[in-house]
């Protein structure tokens, strides 16, 4: 019994030591930022001149003292969706690195030309969409070749991924998050979870994104192709920057860190979440000004009227109608209206995602 009892003694003694030493993890680093254990920094994915000019892509790392997934936090693809880049500004202070278990990578501004001279949708150097490029090229242009370090050095290093959209200058959204099925039964548990955990109640399925690695396009669908689940999340409207969709997003991340066990505590799931089946986009095909007669979040009925565009002697010249019965998701928030460009998305809500 004697010697039973100090076998097992030691044997406890042996497994803490070695737990102790598999519970310590090194440095991590992405670009100029290397974190050590229980620490925060900051430094910069520096993106070399190519055709045109170089940029610097500020980052963060958090690194954990005790091991843990990789989770990558990235914002401003879109650089004036302000609520999305605040969210991530507000977040940094509120996660103690020594608390976390794992690495968070945070990317707040990606699109820093964009944010600086107040340019919607694009990257101003090339006029390139910079969530639409991916996963890069070092030898394109100033998009790509941003693209192509992230996919190299965020994408290629993380587990988890969440890209943060919101409404851009001239969309007038409601809050939504977008699962990304991709074919992997597992993973797709696994993203349906975490837009779950992040708690955004409006949830927009996806299947139809590319499947190729190499032609993935958007971010989050760059995660999903190589195997690491990741989700869209948007709030945000037209410039604003609400407490509401602010909080929204900073809450959010924080239940998906609970989720993937990066925090302590339990991670409360959405329960019966409105979901989106199909987006319809209204666009138009006059030059005008665009008046909206609903708004975001309204449920509309097929063939309800939207809104309207005039010409510049105030006659109407297009009215605007919903294409299905759904949600307004977001309508043109300013009365600028350019031919092609989107009036409206409406989601047809499904019961079977
Ligand atoms: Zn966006």
């Amino acid at each position: 019994m004697n010697i039973c009892r100090r076998f097992l003694s030691i044997v406890f003694i042996i497994s803490c030591s070695l737990l102790v030493v598999a519970q310590q993890q090194g440095n991590f680093t992405v670009g100029t930022a290397t974190a050590a254990p229980g620490q925060k920094a900051t430094g910069y994915i520096e993106v070399p001149a190519g055709i045109d000019a170089a940029t610097g892509i500020p980052v963060i790392v958090m690194r954990g003292t005790r091991p843990g997934p990789v989770l990558a936090l990235v914002s401003g693809l879109h650089g004036t969706e302000y609520a999305s880049v605040i969210a991530l500004e507000k977040l940094i202070p509120r996660i103690d690195a020594a608390q976390i278990s794992g690495t968070v990578i945070i990317l707040p501004l990606v699109n820093i030309p964009s944010f600086l001279q107040k340019v919607p949708h694009v990257n101003p150097v090339d006029g390139k969409s910079m969530n639409r490029f991916y996963p890069g090229k070092i030898d394109g242009t100033q998009t790509e070749r941003v693209s192509y370090l992230i996919t190299k050095q965020v994408v290629e290093r993380c587990d988890y991924l969440i890209d943060y959209h919101g409404g851009d200058l001239d969309e007038d959204l409601r809050p939504y998050s977008y699962w990304s099925k991709i074919g992997n039964e597992k993973q797709d548990a696994i993203t349906r979870d975490m837009v779950l955990a992040f708690g955004l109640d409006h949830i927009i399925v996806v299947s139809d994104r590319p499947k190729d690695p190499n032609a993935s396009r958007y971010l989050e669908n760059t995660a999903s192709t190589r195997g690491k689940p990741a989700i869209a999340v948007e709030a945000g409207h037209a410039g604003t920057v609400e407490t509401n969709d602010v909080e929204a997003l900073a809450n959010g991340t924080l239940n998906v860190m609970r989720y993937l066990k990066m925090l302590p505590g339990a991670a409360p799931m959405l329960e019966h979440p409105v979901w989106i089946g199909k987006v319809d986009t209204i666009s138009s095909d006059q030059n005008g000004f665009f008046y909206p007669l609903v708004q975001r979040g309204t449920y509309v009925e097929q063939g309800m009227k939207v809104g309207y565009v005039t010409d510049y002697f105030g006659n109407t010249i297009l009215e605007a109608r919903a294409p299905a019965a759904g949600v307004v998701l977001y309508i043109c928030a300013v009365p600028s209206m350019k031919k092609g460009d989107t009036i409206a998305n409406v989601g047809e809500v499904t019961k079977n995602p």
